[in-house]
């Protein structure tokens, strides 16, 4: 079985795939060091692309350029109108090559097709958001007890590293830039080594828009090295992270060094709450998607379904009954409902919490193997797999999974279902299937989760904010909220009284 990933090599890969550059500084460049690192298909193993393996020095030189853009550069002098229409400009292109994104991100990253499709799609809107929002970003003026006209300014933060995973990579990238770039910062930005090949079209499409050298810079590289100088390096005003819990709190210490602003969007597992008088057929499809759209690879997903005991069994074996409609398989191929995970590595990972579940004596209601048959054996899959009577202090009830394995609980109240709901270190997501409107919105206001659906499962807008409450995370993301962490906030006091102070 071959990897997804290769160990970096010195030199371009056996395949002979001509290496990819970086964007640094205005200019398509390699790592320093002429490292490489060679990407494969997670369905098939195929040789997808090789792309430079960026390590601290190259880092480095991706943050001075942003530093020189920042600090000297026409970018500050830029208007919002400019701005604002630069993203409109970058919008488009991602919207006229929404295919190639799609197709690239599926032969990288594994998702479906349709999935992919949604992803460029919505990363075009976003940078459509922040383009119109650039313009609006204002400061006020406030009636102070003095003779002063007091206001204050709304400023970009400055240099900004922005870290990303593997999971969305295009739309985790426009989630990023698009409002660091409405804000007037720069920005350096690294995408997870298992999938950088749609940023890296991105930071074509960045530069063909006339985006300023040295503003968005783009470097290839692992956590390792690469990522960590990006949290560490003092000459970054600002970090934004997106990825594990694990990694968030290496990030939040390594950061304050020179005390750089942080924003942490990390792990979730996430309550699914079902109750009885729930649109039954609705809430089966909604247990499903939340679960096993891509792959369950989902920060958000619905990893914890609660239902209420009295449909319990009945919502259990109607899953079951759907289950052959979640096909597997190459993400190109049509009607493929999941993909493989994004590596080897991370298989073992699920496929040792499955263990796990079935060691803790959960009972495997479905799945919990590899799917048989040539079509998937050079690919990293695991079927859609479901365990049943989970108790709360499983550990496949408490740990971030990130693939596709739902634990399914069974509750007898509505207090319970917000105990149990509540009982996690995480607090990202979660939602409640009832036709009692009531009752869904006085459990909502009861859930510690910073995106919360009633009656759906996943849709997400650039319009609402996005971010965790708990260990998943701080700050938000998207939205008029979103721009908010790329903006200082400066304070004006203008004398209006002519007569000296006379203090002295
Ligand atoms: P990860 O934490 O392993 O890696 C994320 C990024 O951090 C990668 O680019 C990686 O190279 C980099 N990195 C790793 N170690 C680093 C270090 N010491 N210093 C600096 N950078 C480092 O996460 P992953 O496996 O890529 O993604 C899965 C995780 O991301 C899951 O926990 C998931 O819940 C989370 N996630 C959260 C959201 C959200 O919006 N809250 C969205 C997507 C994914």
């Amino acid at each position: 079985m071959k990897t997804s990933v290769k160990t970096p090599a010195k030199h371009s890969a056996k395949s002979g795939a001509k290496v990819q550059e970086m964007l640094i500084g205005g200019r398509f460049v390699r790592a320093e060091s002429g490292a490489t690192r060679e990407l494969f298909d997670p369905a098939s193993g195929e040789s997808v692309g090789v792309v430079p393996e960026a390590a601290r020095e190259d880092v480095q030189r991706a943050i001075l350029a942003a530093r020189e853009a920042f600090d000297r550069g026409p970018w500050r002098k830029t208007s919002a109108l400019e701005r604002g229409k630069l993203l409109l400009k970058i919008g488009d292109l991602v919207r006229a090559d929404a295919k190639a994104f799609a197709e690239l991100e599926v032969r990288n990253m594994g998702k479906p097709l349709a999935e992919a499709e949604y992803d460029a799609a919505d990363a075009a809107n976003c940078f459509e958001f922040y383009g119109g929002l650039a313009t609006k970003i204002h400061g006020e003026t406030m009636s102070v007890p003095a003779n002063s006209l007091s206001f204050v300014l709304r400023e970009p933060v400055g240099v900004c590293g922005q870290i990303i995973p593997w999971n969305y990579p295009l739309l985790m990238a426009a989630w990023k830039i698009a409002p660091a770039l409405a804000a007037g910062c720069t920005v350096v930005l690294k995408p997870s080594e298992l999938t950088p090949l749609t940023a890296l079209r991105l930071a074509r499409l960045i530069h063909a828009a006339g985006v300023p050298a040295g503003v968005v810079n783009v470097v290839t590289g692992p956590g390792a090295g690469a990522g960590e100088e990006l949290a560490a390096n003092p000459l970054v005003d600002k970090i934004a992270f997106t990825g594990g819990t694990v990694t968030g709190r290496a990030i939040a210490t390594a950061a304050p060094g020179n005390l750089k602003k942080i924003s942490l969007e990390l792990g979730g597992k996430n309550p699914n709450i079902v109750f009885a008088d729930a649109d039954f057929e609705a809430a089966v499809d909604g247990a499903l998607f939340a679960a096993f759209a891509n792959q369950g690879e989902v920060c958000s997903a619905g990893s914890r379904l609660l239902v209420e005991r009295k449909i319990h069994k009945k919502l259990v074996a109607a899953m079951l009954a759907k289950i052959p409609r979640v096909k597997l398989g190459h993400g190109l191929t049509p009607g493929v409902k999941m993909g493989p995970l994004v590596s080897a590595a991370h298989r073992a990972k699920v496929e040792g919490y499955i263990q796990v579940g079935v060691q803790e004596g959960a009972t495997l209601a479905c799945g919990g193997g590899r799917p048989k048959g040539a079509a998937f054996a050079q690919g990293h899959f695991v079927e859609p797999t479901i365990f049943d009577d989970v108790t709360p202090d499983m550990r496949i009830a408490r740990e971030e999974i990130f693939g596709p394995v739902l634990s399914v609980i069974p509750f007898d109240t509505e207090d319970e279902a917000v105990r149990l709901a509540n009982d996690t270190v995480y607090g990202l997501a979660a939602a409640v299937w009832t036709s009692n409107i009531t009752k869904g919105l006085r459990v909502i206001r009861e859930l510690r989760a910073g995106i919360t659906w009633i009656n759906t499962y996943h849709p997400t807008y650039n319009e609402m904010p996005w971010g965790g409450y708990k260990q998943s995370g701080s700050g938000r993301e998207l939205g008029l909220y979103g721009i908010q962490a790329y903006l200082e906030t400066k304070q004006v006091n203008v004398n209006l009284d002519e007569t000296p102070l006379g203090w002295y």
